[in-house]
């Protein structure tokens, strides 16, 4: 989850590395993506085949587990599968509008989708934009509106199967339940905490280009990090990269800048760096 101060709208071919993010940068959640492959990347490629079939498509899945479990990666990554245009919203970034301007927003942004079909929209932290309506005071009035907003966009999309929005939550059961049914957000997918064969997996993913000495052992890595998600997993990789390096330079002198190159082009990362 990282704030922004404006809605951001992206095409993943243009972004940082995390926005090429493809099946193969998804570690341990080979069922869920089975799934979403099923749901969203057959009826964007084939619509024909679903119109045929009488099957219809669905326009809006919630992907629900704890923060840094990747959802978000796992919403690049079938937008870049698929080479649909990619928009992402962040619901707190939504509900920090002036009067009205929420609402306008959202309307662009399906417009915007829209004129690019096939594309995905990824609402992430859709539970700041969607509490239950029951639960809104007074003032609440903004969530009301945006919700009543989002649930008239939805209804209102053509071109089904050919526009699916994404939303990822941490609270599933704070959400208003109109937004989960049939038509809306009427498939869920739950991400979960990585078990030890999944933190294996995120584990080579994120060492993948990393000069690891021949004792690192990322099985028994994974054996210890029980609790931990692919964030903190990557953080861990990214951790003992650091620590290598530290090894190597232990006092950095910015003043007298020293770098010991001949170190640093045969460096490696070992299993001691790694401190979970
Ligand atoms: P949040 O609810 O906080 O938005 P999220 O579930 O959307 O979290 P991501 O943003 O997808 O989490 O993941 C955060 C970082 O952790 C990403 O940079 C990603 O590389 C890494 N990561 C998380 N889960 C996985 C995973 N299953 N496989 C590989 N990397 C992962």
């Amino acid at each position: 989850i990282s704030p922004a101060s404006e809605l951001i709208v992206e095409k993943p071919s243009a972004g940082a590395k995390s926005d090429k993010a493809t099946y193969k940068d998804v570690g341990g959640l080979s069922n869920q993506l089975q799934r979403i492959r099923e749901m969203i990347e057959l009826p964007l490629r084939f619509p024909q085949a679903f119109l045929r079939l009488g099957v219809e498509p669905p326009k809006g899945v919630l992907l629900y587990g704890p923060p840094g479990t990747g959802k978000t990666v796992i919403a690049k990554a079938v937008a870049n599968e698929t080479d649909a245009w990619f928009t992402h919203i962040s619901g707190p970034e939504i509900i920090g509008k002036y009067y009205g301007e929420s609402e306008q927003r959202l309307r662009e942004v399906f417009e915007e989708a829209q004129a690019h079909a096939p594309s995905i929209i990824f609402i992430d932290e859709i539970d700041a934009i969607a509490p239950k309506r029951e639960e809104m005071g007074g003032e609440k009035q903004v969530e009301r509106r945006v919700v009543a907003q989002l649930l008239a966009l939805m209804d209102g999309l053509q071109a089904r199967g050919q526009i699916v929005v994404i939303a990822a939550t941490n609270l599933p059961n704070t959400l208003d339940p109109a937004l989960r049914r049939p038509g809306r957000f009427d498939r869920e997918i739950a991400v979960p905490i990585p078990d030890r064969r999944g933190r294996e997996e995120i584990l080579q993913i994120h060492t993948r280009g990393m000069p690891l000495a021949r004792d690192v052992d990322l099985i028994r890595i994974a054996e210890v990090t029980h609790g931990f998600v692919g964030a903190d997993l990557e953080a861990l990789a990214k951790e003992a990269a650091m620590a290598a390096l530290r090894g190597i330079m232990p006092s950095i002198d910015f003043e007298d800048f020293q770098v010991p190159y001949d170190h640093l082009r045969t460096m490696e990362i070992d299993m001691k760096n790694f401190t979970a």
